[in-house]
C-alpha cells in the first residue's frame, strides 16, 4: 500500500488537551493543522482520514478551545494536531486568552514536522492567518496553505482565486493546495505532501 493511502486508513482520535498540563509530550512526527474557526478544518481531517466522524464537523462555529491529537500509527508512527479554531467574532476575551495560551504552551519549543494552514480559498488572509505563517516561517516549520471550499466557487473564480492566492499569501505556488471536502479535490495532493514530510517517507513505504 502506498504510504498515502495509509494515513487515509489508519487515523485515530488520540486525545483532546484543553490545558496545557494535558499535551502530551512529542514522541512521533507531529503535522499541524491551523486555521480561524468555521474554515473546514474538521471536514479536511475526516476527508482526509476517509471517517465521518473522526473530527466534529460544526455548523456553529466557536467550539470548545482544545488541541485534539490524531494517531497513526501503521507502519509509521505520526500524530495529526487539530489545533483550535481562530478568529471567531464573537469569541469572549477569556476564551482569546486561553487559545493562546494553550496554543502557545503546543507550538512553543514543538519540534512540528509540518503546518498545514487552511484558509478559505474565497478570501484574503485575515491577520490572524497571517500571524500563524509568520510563526511557522520563524520557526522554522515548513508549511503548506490549503485553500478550503473551493467548490463554493464556479472554475473561473477558482483559476482567479489560485492565481492570486501566491501573491496574497507570499507563498511558492508549489506549497499551495486548493481542497475540497465536498468534492476531495486536493486530498491526494496534501495527502502526498504530508507524507513526503515525515522522515523516512521511503524507508516506511517498503
Ligand atoms: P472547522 O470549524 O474549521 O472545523 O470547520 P468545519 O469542518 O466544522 O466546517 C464548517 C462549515 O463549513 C460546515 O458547515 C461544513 O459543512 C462547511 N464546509 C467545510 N468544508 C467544506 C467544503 O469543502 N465545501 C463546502 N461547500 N462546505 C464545507
Amino acid at each position: 500500500m502506498s504510504l498515502e493511502k495509509i494515513l487515509l486508513v489508519h487515523t485515530r482520535f488520540e486525545q483532546p488537551a484543553y490545558r496545557a498540563a494535558d499535551i502530551p509530550p512529542y514522541t512521533v512526527p507531529e503535522i499541524v493543522f491551523a486555521g480561524r474557526s468555521n474554515v473546514g478544518k474538521s471536514s479536511m481531517l475526516n476527508k482526509l482520514a476517509n471517517q465521518k466522524s473522526l473530527a466534529r464537523v460544526s455548523s456553529v462555529p466557536g467550539k470548545t478551545v482544545s488541541v485534539n491529537f490524531y494517531r497513526c500509527d501503521r507502519p509509521g508512527d505520526f500524530r495529526l494536531v487539530d489545533l483550535p479554531g481562530y478568529g471567531y467574532a464573537k469569541a469572549a476575551r477569556t476564551d482569546k486568552a486561553k487559545w493562546s495560551s494553550l496554543v502557545e504552551s503546543y507550538l512553543i519549543g514543538r519540534p512540528v514536522t509540518m503546518a498545514v494552514q487552511l484558509v478559505d480559498g474565497r478570501r484574503p488572509l485575515t491577520e490572524d492567518d497571517e500571524h500563524m505563517l509568520h510563526y511557522f516561517s520563524e520557526q522554522q516549520i515548513p508549511f503548506i496553505i490549503a485553500m478550503t471550499k473551493m467548490d463554493k466557487m464556479k472554475s473561473t473564480e477558482q483559476a482567479a482565486r489560485k492565481n492570486a492566492f501566491p501573491a496574497e499569501t507570499g507563498a511558492d505556488a508549489a506549497h499551495i493546495i486548493p481542497f475540497s471536502a465536498r468534492t476531495g479535490m486536493g486530498v491526494a495532493e496534501l495527502t502526498a505532501a504530508i507524507a513526503a514530510a515525515l522522515p523516512d517517507a521511503e524507508q516506511k513505504e517498503s
